[in-house]
């Protein structure tokens, strides 16, 4: 059995995720002890409970300790595959987070996975599910994995009200992802997204975004505007290039006008594409998983080492045989992930 120190690295609930997915996909018993001992609510949270349940269900899997609060998890991995799942996070939890661990506590699953998950959409400090549909699935379906979604109802903080339905297929071999060199910009895509009676709120943000990022290259930014039980707005881009993309995404909030935020989420890409990295930071921690289990080695380049990046990698290494390197290049961090590289 593996015992696993929660609070290393970044120590959030991120190595809780990715822990119990890979204890149901190895096979191996772990432990996990100090769960989010670094954040100012300790121990499990709503959102990660579902995510450890659903990771349970769906893989037959025994769990001791799974409740808010909780600072210490014992998960058994079992054997069996449920392919059909609903969730209710039952607050404006991510969703996003919440489909990091199911879908890849479904790598072995050998029939399609179809989760319907209830929760937040668009949240603080977790990727907008727009990223997942603009970057991250692209990425994996590179990679050889197809996963897709539907927006159902979208769902912001504090009353979430968001639905989301997504599907995996059933993964075989994983591709390796290597990207270089980005190659030619081709322009800005972006999605804001709006459920708020203040429609002004969408044109502040989408003309401060197009006129910071001052490009000359072509901006498409498409409007959703939807209506729900809670409100919110904001703004997930992505630069495309020919050989990948860079995200950055902001929500606006009471302390964080539409207007800067549109201005924020412009420069926040543009440093990532002044960088010279092949990948933003937010995919690369949510894709290692994946690249860590490929069949061959995989190589990108990061802005910086993000301390979710250095979880990610300590949590793969001590589940799985892979090897990790990481190397100064330039201005950039240039990273290597070798399955099997442990020797
Ligand atoms: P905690 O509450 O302890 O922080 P958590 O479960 O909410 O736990 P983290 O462990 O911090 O989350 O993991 C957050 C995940 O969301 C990481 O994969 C990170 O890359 C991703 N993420 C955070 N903010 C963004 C963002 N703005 N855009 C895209 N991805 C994001």
């Amino acid at each position: 059995m593996l015992e696993i120190d929660s609070s290393k690295g970044e120590g959030g609930g991120q190595v809780v995720r990715t822990s119990v997915a890979l204890s149901a996909i190895t096979g191996i018993e772990a432990r996990l002890t100090r769960i989010r001992e670094n954040r100012p609510t300790n121990g499990l949270s709503k959102q990660h409970c579902v995510a450890v349940k659903a990771v349970a269900d769906m893989t037959g899997s025994e769990v001791i300790g799974n409740h808010p609060g909780s600072r210490e998890l014992h998960f058994r991995p079992g054997n069996t595959q449920m392919s059909d799942i609903r969730l209710d996070i039952g607050t404006a939890g991510s969703i996003s987070l919440v489909l990091q661990a199911v879908m890849l506590a479904g790598r072995n699953h050998k029939q399609k996975l179809k989760v319907d998950v209830r929760g937040g959409t668009n949240v603080m400090w977790a990727p907008p599910i727009d990223s997942y549909q603009q970057i991250l699935f692209p990425f994996m379906e590179r990679m050889g994995i197809n996963a897709r979604l539907e927006i159902v109802d979208r769902g912001f903080y504090p009353d979430g009200g968001g639905r989301v339905i997504a599907e995996l297929d059933p993964i075989k071999d994983i591709t390796p992802l290597i990207i270089d060199t980005l190659g030619e910009f081709k322009g800005v895509e972006g999605i804001c997204y709006i459920q708020h009676p203040r429609e002004k709120i969408r044109d502040d943000m989408i003309s401060a975004c197009v006129e910071t990022l001052g490009l000359d290259s072509p901006v498409n930014i498409e409007v959703q505007q939807t209506s729900g039980a809670s409100k919110g707005a904001g703004l997930s881009l992505m630069a495309v290039y020919e050989n990948g993309c860079l995200g950055s995404n902001v929500l606006t909030t009471k302390g964080h006008p539409a207007k800067q935020a549109g201005e924020d989420v412009a420069k926040d890409l543009l440093k990532e594409m002044s960088s010279g990295a092949t990948m933003d930071i937010y995919t690369a921690d949510q894709l290692l998983p994946y690249m860590a289990m490929a069949n061959g080695p995989s190589e990108f380049t990061v802005s910086r080492i993000s301390k979710h990046l250095l979880s990610q990698m300590d949590t793969l290494e001590t589940f799985l045989d892979v090897r990790f390197g990481v190397e100064r290049k330039g201005p950039v961090y240039n990273l290597s992930v070798t399955p099997g590289g442990k020797g």
